[in-house]
């Protein structure tokens, strides 16, 4: 998983911790700058790190926690705690309108993300919660998409609106609400078209959808593999389409994971649910609190 080097890291610096009856705030210090370059290597944003060694130190200091009972103990509690905090503390659902009303969710992600699969896979989750979910193919551009989300919506057992690539995006997504009106949707995703790169024709795309159908959510699918430019993707979008939360995928990697420690301080906006592999199984809900003990080993 992505975080086996950090977790080793760690480790290594909370076993110095332990082995000491008592600390001094230079063994603090040595054992902060040592998580420090950890979390470096493990790809979060410098100011990210900055701010959360502050934290920790302005608390592990203190007096109460270095004449106290298991110092070592103690610093490593604050460690979770604050992880804990900087991915968000509490676990954020995709909010849903009441009832059978139709929610509409937008996915919105660069190219080769996930967007595909995790449209599907989210099809999967409400589905098992018992709502009516339609996906909507207006990935127009990427020639296999439209096959892929049919593919996969029929392994989920979902219904797939799509009306090939000669239709604008703007204008499938808009047939495909009134299909799901028509039909007792209850959830209605629309995968739409990534790009390469973060550019203004597909932020526009996505601008105009919003404006034309009733988006209750933006939900953007970024690559944990991408480390930093996940995190500088995220914050793009939310600035110029607005999202309401994320999904990281490709944790299951072996990479650097630092982006899913950035994300919530960056953009303010949640992870919702990471990716974990390529079966259209492989979705689980963020919780920030495991994902901490996850990381700490
Ligand atoms: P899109 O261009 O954003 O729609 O991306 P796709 O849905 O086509 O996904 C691109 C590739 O990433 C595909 O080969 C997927 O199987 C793979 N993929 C998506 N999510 C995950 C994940 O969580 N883990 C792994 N290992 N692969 C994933």
């Amino acid at each position: 998983m992505a975080f086996d080097n950090l977790t080793e890291k760690l480790q290594n610096v909370f076993k110095k911790l332990r082995s000491k009856g008592s600390l001094t705030e230079a063994d603090v210090k040595l054992a902060m700058k040592e998580v420090k370059m950890a979390l470096l290597e493990a790809d979060v944003s410098f100011k990210i790190v900055k701010q959360f060694i502050k934290s920790v130190e302005g608390r592990a200091v203190g007096q109460d926690v270095l004449t106290g009972l298991n110092p070592g103990q103690m610093v490593i509690k604050i460690v979770n705690e604050e992880l804990v905090s900087l991915m968000g503390s509490d676990t954020t659902e995709i909010a849903l309108k009441e009832g059978k009303a139709l929610t509409i969710i937008m996915m919105a992600g660069l190219q080769g993300a996930g967007k595909t699969t995790t449209a599907a896979k989210l099809a999967g989750k409400f589905k098992q919660k018992g709502k009516k979910v339609l996906l909507a193919a207006c990935d127009v551009y990427r020639p296999a998409a439209i096959k892929q989300l049919q593919v996969n919506g029929e392994k989920q057992g979902v219904e797939v609106f799509s009306m090939g690539d000669k239709n604008s995006p703007v204008n499938i997504a808009k047939a495909a609400v009134e299909h799901a009106l028509k039909n007792d949707i209850n959830v209605l995703i629309i995968d739409t078209a990534g790009r390469l790169q973060v550019d203004e024709d597909m932020m526009n795309e996505l601008i105009d959808i919003k404006k034309n159908v009733d988006v209750y959510q933006t939900i953007l699918v970024v690559d944990a593999m991408t480390g930093q430019d996940a995190v500088n993707v995220s914050g793009t979008f939310n600035e110029k389409v607005g999202i309401d939360g994320v999904i990281l995928t490709k944790l299951d990697g072996d990479t650097r994971g630092g982006a899913a420690l950035s994300i919530k301080a960056v953009t303010g906006k949640p992870i919702l649910y990471i990716g974990m592999g390529e079966k259209l199984s492989d979705l689980e809900q963020f919780y920030p609190d495991r994902m901490a003990s996850r990381i700490l080993g």
